[in-house]
């Protein structure tokens, strides 16, 4: 079984052919600044370590997947006919209230997505024309939509309702869905796992990459999680702002006098790490700058810190405590700078960090908490493409 799992950006369409049985990866790349002068590709086969990186002309996502496909069958391909792709798999960014699980593509399924395409106006215009794109270049074969959102559709009114007037829920859908449900999934699942699998258990994910979100997950289903209507609330990330008071954002619009886009892009692209630190988003630079001495730096990890500290423990009391506390994303899989600081203060909870462990630079699932601690912590390595090639293989077989 050969899964191609897609994930398509307004400008960008990462990609994978996966065998979701074995977990085999055959072949994984990415296509960047479509649409863009100076569009780039990348190609990399990991069982024989080639790999490829050129400018290549991409007008379109068209053009895009066709030098895919051509890559996959080409020279140094790892297929002989695109006949070998069994299905493909989608990521889609916001499946609304109406998906709670992955689904077949269609033309009736696809105009319910393309329904929520105001709730995530930049992703899901994206996404379906992915769909649209495979549909036309690799025809017959099945296509599997698989939503960041769905994860999260679990969650009690009484975590997801905002308390605004009624009728925003009914008439305009406005609520919170959350995001990043393939990495949660996963990541829960396989904490579940490490737990061996108990009848009751309370893990809170930290996904923690340029976005952010926490979930709680208890007997395996998100019962809450920070991001909202959009994945701009919650947590400070690279660029977003996180929980703000809404009426902040309405004062800086009027005392600037910008317009609602302006706003949206300060809160979106030029908040966070950037908005504190101002030289960079990027958590490396952000480490590297503290450790040099850097007032704005330290004030930046210490403000990012102290968030997800605060959700942890929120997270812990809404479930009436906690078995597990993952790390996952780019930050929390590496730094292990972060991940302490986030904890610190825990000890109450009887979380227990094992500092040592914790320095030491280790891929895939490490466990990083003490043994007297009462709380497992585990940095876990997240892998959204294979939970993408999963629940693709279960919907078409
Ligand atoms: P993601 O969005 O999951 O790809 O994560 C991107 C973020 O992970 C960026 O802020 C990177 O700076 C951060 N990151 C990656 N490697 C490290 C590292 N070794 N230490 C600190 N942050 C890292």
């Amino acid at each position: 079984m050969k899964v191609l799992v897609i994930n398509c950006g307004s400008s960008s369409l990462k990609y994978q052919l996966i065998n979701p049985s074995t977990e085999e990866v055959f072949a994984i790349g990415l296509c960047d600044r479509i649409g863009i002068h100076g569009s780039k590709f990348e190609y990399e086969v990991p069982a024989t370590d080639f790999e490829l990186e050129l400018e290549h002309d991409m007008p379109t996502h068209k053009e895009a997947l066709e030098l895919v496909l051509n890559t996959l069958t080409g020279e140094h391909g790892v297929i002989a006919d695109i006949n070998e792709v069994d299905a493909v798999g989608h990521r889609i960014v916001h499946g609304g209230e109406e998906f709670t699980t992955s689904v077949l593509l269609d033309e009736k399924v696809m105009a319910g997505i393309e329904a929520n395409n105001d709730l995530a106006p930049l992703h899901n215009p994206a996404n379906l024309l992915g769909v649209k794109t495979c549909m036309e270049l690799i025809p017959g074969k099945p296509n599997v939509g698989v939503f960041d959102t769905a994860f999260h559709q679990t969650m009690p009114a009484k975590a997801f309702m905002y308390p605004l007037p009624y009728a925003d829920y009914t008439e305009l859908k406005v609520r919170k869905y959350g995001f990043h449900g393939t990495s949660h999934k996963f990541v829960a699942g396989l904490a579940n796992d490490l737990l061996g699998n108990p009848a009751n258990s309370k893990v809170i994910v930290c996904h923690l990459g340029n976005g952010a979100s926490i979930s709680a997950v208890k007997d395996g289903k998100s019962v809450d999680t920070s991001m909202g209507l959009t994945p701009l609330q919650g947590l400070m990330m690279g660029t977003r702002c996180g929980d703000i008071d809404p009426a902040a954002a309405l004062f800086i619009k009027a005392k600037r006098d910008l317009t609602d886009k302006e706003i949206d892009a300060r809160m979106n692209k030029k908040s966070g790490i950037l908005g504190i630190f101002e030289k960079s988003s990027d958590c490396r630079d952000l480490e590297i700058a503290r450790e040099g001495g850097d007032e704005r730096a330290a004030l930046a990890i210490d403000m990012m810190t102290y968030r997800i500290r605060a959700y942890i423990a929120s997270y812990a009391a809404a479930m009436g405590g906690v078995d597990m506390i993952c790390f996952t994303g780019g930050i929390g899989e590496n730094s292990n700078l972060i991940r302490s600081k986030s904890l610190e203060g825990l000890e109450f909870m009887g979380v227990e960090l094992d500092e040592a462990v914790n320095s030491v630079r280790k891929k895939g699932s490490v466990k990083l908490s003490t043994e007297t601690s009462k709380v497992a912590i585990y940095k876990i390595q997240t892998n959204e493409e294979l939970v993408i090639a999963r629940d693709t293989l279960a919907i078409v077989k």
